[in-house]
């Protein structure tokens, strides 16, 4: 008999949310409210916006004069734990004393998302800011971002 009325209780809570959340996405659908209640999101034609310091994709930053600000440090390298970076260094011909990524590769598949890379970058040179959650692909290959693809987006890009 006990678990009868807890059972009927648990029936009530959810009534309860059920009615409350029709009753508010009423008001909202008629124009009378601007709240929604708590409704599922319409995905992938409503997201929700991403918080502003959530780390996502990587990104590779430029110069003004349009060079990478990178200068092949290895530090990033260094300090990321998965071991999903990969750096090769060349002089710069323009700049003698100069290093720059001749290839510089992170293979997102195996990424933790830790933001160690970032954090250790003197340069400023990587973020993790391009706000796009989705990352599945096909194939595995795909998920392993070279230069291109890490100067693709801009700050906070979404799409
Ligand atoms: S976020 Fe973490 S795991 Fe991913 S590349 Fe950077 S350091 Fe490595
Ligand atoms: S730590 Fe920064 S400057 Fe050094 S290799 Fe990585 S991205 Fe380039």
């Amino acid at each position: 008999m006990r678990l009868f009325w807890e059972a009927v209780k648990g029936l009530g809570v959810t009534t309860k949310h059920l009615v409350r959340n029709l009753w508010k996405f009423s008001l909202y659908y008629v124009g009378l409210s601007k709240d929604k209640g708590v409704v599922t999101l319409e995905y992938p034609e409503e997201r929700r916006e991403a918080f502003p310091r959530v780390r996502l994709r990587h990104r590779l930053l430029r110069r003004e004069d349009g060079r990478l600000r990178c200068v092949a440090c290895y530090m990033c390298a260094t300090a990321c734990p998965s071991q999903c970076i990969y750096i090769e260094a060349e002089e710069d011909p323009d700049h003698p004393l100069e290093k720059r990524p001749k290839q510089f590769i992170i293979d997102l598949g195996k990424c933790a998302y830790c933001g160690f890379c970032v954090e250790a970058c003197p340069e400023d040179a990587l973020r993790m800011d391009i706000h796009i959650p989705e990352l599945a692909e096909y194939r595995k290959d795909n998920l392993i971002y070279d230069i291109k693809k890490l100067t693709e987006y801009e700050e906070g890009s979404n799409n």
